[in-house]
């Protein structure tokens, strides 16, 4: 498919710094308010970001049969649910006006002024209303990493594991922006020598690196998304943490899986990347043995070349990165994951969030997780002022980034961030 919007040759007459994750080729949508302006929807370009209410509403983005008031919305659920051929022309128009030879806003520059806001005066909010979160777990390496761990390092997968994408329902509330504190969670722990639970604060606290993609289209109730189609329903990715309480976990999670330990908080990035600018950065996943049920087979290329990264800041202003991996590891691509979920007639809801699940490589220094990186605590990270961590502290703050880069083209994530304080602070 050829976009317009993603071709690298493309310059704006906005000034992208060099490794800006915004370039013209990205255009990602987030919704953002400032002192004056109540939630609206924006775009990412440079360090700016572009009022879109401004632009529909003084005339920049007609002909494209935008419904009136779409972009001044709390949340972006239903400019994503006009579907992906009318998103797409809204990008490739928002291209066009931001192209160096385009004079229209350019060289006006009462309407510049104000539909270009500094990054420095928004704050990026929640992008759309999660009616439901599913997480999947759909990295070979993590999930043989937590066989090897819990269960047997000869025989690490379960059974099902190469036939279907497995994953469980998470909790759609406590999905917040980076930037959100996360307050360590307490419940049940029973320690391995105990003979009984106790009630506790975790001890054992980690994030997991995960993506997560943004559906947007509403299905009927008994009707599939098949694999061919699945993509046509996917507006686009964004970072996700989901923490995880590894101590809550290990207690509670038979027979039905993670419950409080995983749903206290989950941090998203608050851009939005369009399928369509990461149309370039397609390549082919891992060969899939045995070979999958008919349903699941997909044509072409459905994995994606994006690299990521964990930083962990720790009090005192000390950082280092403790991992980097590659979102193209995926044993699962998003179009299987989607079509494995419908087959039996669940349906989809615009803004629904589908996490990959953790995404491990397959050295130490690619994994997705405290859990794997420390091999359960029994290996700790040491930080470059000699300090070692197992789990998370309070006060310590988690980064995920992420980036696709060809042909001079770098098309960034933004952050995912969060910073754990004590269970104590009040809320
Ligand atoms: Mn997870």
């Amino acid at each position: 498919m050829q976009i317009k919007a993603n071709d690298p040759k493309l310059k704006s007459w906005v000034e992208v710094p060099p490794g800006s994750d915004f370039p013209i080729q990205n255009l990602p949508f987030g919704v953002f308010k400032t002192r004056y302006l109540s939630p609206v929807a924006g775009v990412a370009i440079g360090n700016y970001v572009l009022d879109l209410v401004y632009l529909h509403e003084n005339g920049f983005l007609d002909g494209l049969g935008l419904p009136a008031g779409v972009f001044n919305q709390r949340y972006l659920n239903d400019f994503i649910a006009l579907g992906r051929k009318k998103t797409r022309a809204v990008r490739e128009r928002i291209s066009e006006l931001l192209q160096h030879d385009n004079d229209e806003l350019r060289d006006h520059a009462a309407a510049r002024e104000i539909a270009l806001i500094p990054v420095t005066e928004v704050q990026m909010l929640l992008p759309v209303r999660v009616p439901n979160y599913t997480d999947f777990y759909s990295s070979l390496e993590h999930a043989s990493n937590v066989g090897s761990m819990f269960r047997d390092p000869n025989n690490p997968l379960l059974p099902n594991w190469r036939h279907l994408p497995v994953a469980y329902h998470g909790r759609a509330s406590s999905i917040v922006v980076s930037g959100t504190p996360v307050r360590r969670p307490q419940a049940q722990i029973k320690m391995p020598d105990a003979s009984a639970p106790v009630f506790s604060a975790s001890k054992k606290l980690d994030f997991e690196l995960e993506m997560a993609f943004v559906v947007c289209s509403e299905t009927r109730l008994g009707q599939p998304v098949t694999v061919t189609e699945a993509e046509e329903h996917i507006f686009g990715l964004i970072l996700f943490n989901d923490w995880s309480a590894r101590d809550i976990q290990q207690w509670e999670y038979v027979p039905l899986g993670p419950f409080l330990s995983k749903n206290f908080a989950s941090t998203v990035s608050p851009w939005i990347v369009t399928l369509d600018a990461l149309e370039p950065f397609r390549t082919k996943g891992p060969e899939q043995k045995p070979e999958v049920l008919p349903y699941l087979k997909a044509e072409g290329n459905k994995n994606f070349d994006i690299q990521l990264e964990v930083i962990l800041q720790i009090p005192g202003g000390i950082s280092a990165v403790v991992s980097r991996t590659n979102f193209r590891y995926m044993y699962w691509s998003m179009a299987q994951q989607l079509a494995h979920h419908t087959v039996n007639g669940c349906n989809l809801q615009v803004g629904d969030l589908m996490a990959s699940g953790t995404i491990s490589g397959s050295d130490p220094g690619s994994y997705g997780s405290l859990l794997e990186l420390t091999w359960n605590g029994t290996r700790p990270i040491r930080l470059p002022n000699g300090e070692e961590r197992t789990f998370l502290k309070d006060g310590d703050t988690v980064i995920f980034r992420a980036y696709a880069e060809k042909d001079g083209v770098r098309i960034g994530f933004g952050e995912c961030k969060g910073e754990i304080v004590s269970e104590k602070t009040k809320v």
